[in-house]
């Protein structure tokens, strides 16, 4: 997702190896956040106080409230905790979020935050994520990285050169919803910027009282579809997933966060059986022979191990289908041949399928697929029994700038591509 540091790294001698090994260690701050902490952990950081283990289920609510409803900063206006505490609380931890160094915001309302978090321990020098978020006329979604870089080096993926990898923690996955939700005014009470957009739901939501589908939400989709393999950080994203579902925080449905995978079909039922989220999987190629070439990681988990750890996934229905994911990729991936075996290989998997545009990023060796090939390939797709698998009308807006405005591309890319990522993924 993120386009700051380029390695250099040519796709051949990429292709040569399937992953990378994580280069650094995250070391805690003397101060830590309580930001992306459990029950559990917050439990034991009041322990660490003293709190008695008769009060802290109780204190761990009051907290919970306080910090992942409210969206408090500091603690001084938690006026359900005692004085006393407070201060223990504000002498030991912080409420930070990951920092928010800039905010661009587009025309159509799209902005892009860059979030800086601590970097190599060594060096000091910090690393930088980017969160993007897209409001439309019913909702608002919020593209959510869980790496900064990726171990893994799919041929056509920006993210994929970066050398430098790190987990985050669940802090700052949960963090970059709650700087997103500061930003936006996005907390009961809060105060909307002028230029904000607020996604209207339907008289039928807004009365069904759930409480995920409060009425003047910003944010109210997540995609795992920022920097990173979420699989490959399973443990962080799991918590921090359920800490964003939670119902008496954040409360964003399972239904609503959309966790996508190139395809670490062992970690495919763990996050099913976990999280429950929805899954979207990275498929890109209906042969083995070209997905080895497009995502290194089916050499270790070829398509047929990968559909069938979908048709076991945990939850699967049709009411609760699986988004295939799948990039055009002119001349390598688009020919009508490739559209039926894709809808073939399918079959009996309750599935949704987005095609996205690819979005052309400098040294990148593939193009965009041209629009009447997209649609031709879409004909199929749609033909075989899938709605609307292109992601319109901001889908077109990109990919006109994906096929046309080059220039202007290298520049908007990022922001572009993930917009693109995540409007490919909300219906
Ligand atoms: N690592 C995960 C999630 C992050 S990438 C995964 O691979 O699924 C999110 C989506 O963006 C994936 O489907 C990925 O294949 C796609 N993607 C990456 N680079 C792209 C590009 N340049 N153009 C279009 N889609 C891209
Ligand atoms: Fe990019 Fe996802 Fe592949 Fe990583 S797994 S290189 S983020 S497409």
């Amino acid at each position: 997702m993120t386009i700051s540091s380029d390695t250099g790294l040519s796709t051949p001698s990429r292709s040569a190896f399937l992953e990378k090994t994580p280069l650094e260690r995250y070391v805690a701050p003397a101060k830590p956040t309580l930001v992306g902490m459990t029950r559990g952990e917050l439990s034991e950081a009041l322990g660490t106080l003293g709190v008695p283990e008769a009060q802290r289920k109780m204190r761990v609510q009051q907290l919970w409230h306080w910090i992942y409803f409210r969206g408090f900063t500091s603690f001084g206006a938690m006026t359900s905790v005692s004085k006393e505490l407070r201060a223990a609380l504000a002498e030991r931890f912080t409420l930070d979020r990951p920092e928010v160094v800039t905010e661009q915001v587009s025309v159509d309302g799209t902005r892009k935050w860059l979030l800086r978090l601590p970097g190599d321990p060594e060096s000091g020098v910090p690393h930088e994520v980017e969160c993007v978020y897209i409001p439309d006329t019913e909702r608002g979604t919020l593209c959510v990285s869980s790496q900064v870089g990726c171990t893994l080096n799919c041929s056509f993926c920006h993210t994929g050169t970066q050398r430098l990898v790190r987990n985050l923690t669940a802090g700052e996955i949960v963090g970059q919803v709650m700087a997103a939700r500061d930003l936006l005014g996005d907390w009961p009470g809060g105060i909307r910027p002028r230029d904000g957009v607020v996604p209207q739901r339907s008289s039928k939501e807004r009365i069904s009282g759930k409480p995920d589908m409060r009425a003047d939400r910003c944010i109210t989709n997540i995609v795992m579809m920022g920097m990173g393999e979420p699989l490959y950080n399973f443990e962080a994203v799991r918590d921090a997933l359920l800490i964003v579902s939670d119902g008496d925080g954040i409360a964003l449905s399972k239904r609503r966060i959309t966790l996508s995978t190139s395809g670490v079909v062992p970690m495919i039922e763990r996050a099913g059986a976990e999280i429950g989220c929805m899954l979207a999987v990275s498929l890109h190629a209906v042969r083995d022979d070209l997905r080895n070439e497009l995502v290194p990681l089916n050499r270790k988990f070829p398509i047929k191990e990968l559909l069938d750890a979908c048709r076991n996934y945990p939850g699967v229905s049709n009411a609760k289908r699986i988004t295939f994911e799948y990039v055009m990729l002119k001349g390598v991936n688009d020919s009508i041949d490739d559209a039926k075996a894709l809808v073939r290989l399918l079959k009996g998997i309750p599935a949704k399928i987005n095609l996205i545009p690819f979005n052309p990023w400098p040294g990148s060796n593939y193009e965009c697929s041209d629009w009447e090939q997209i649609e031709k390939f879409s004909q199929v797709v749609f033909d075989a029994g899938y709605a609307s698998p292109v992601r319109t009308p901001r889908g077109r807006d990109i990919l006109a700038a994906c096929g046309q405005l080059k220039s202007a591309t290298e520049k908007l890319s990022a922001r572009e591509r993930m917009a693109l990522r995540a409007m490919a993924m909300v219906e």
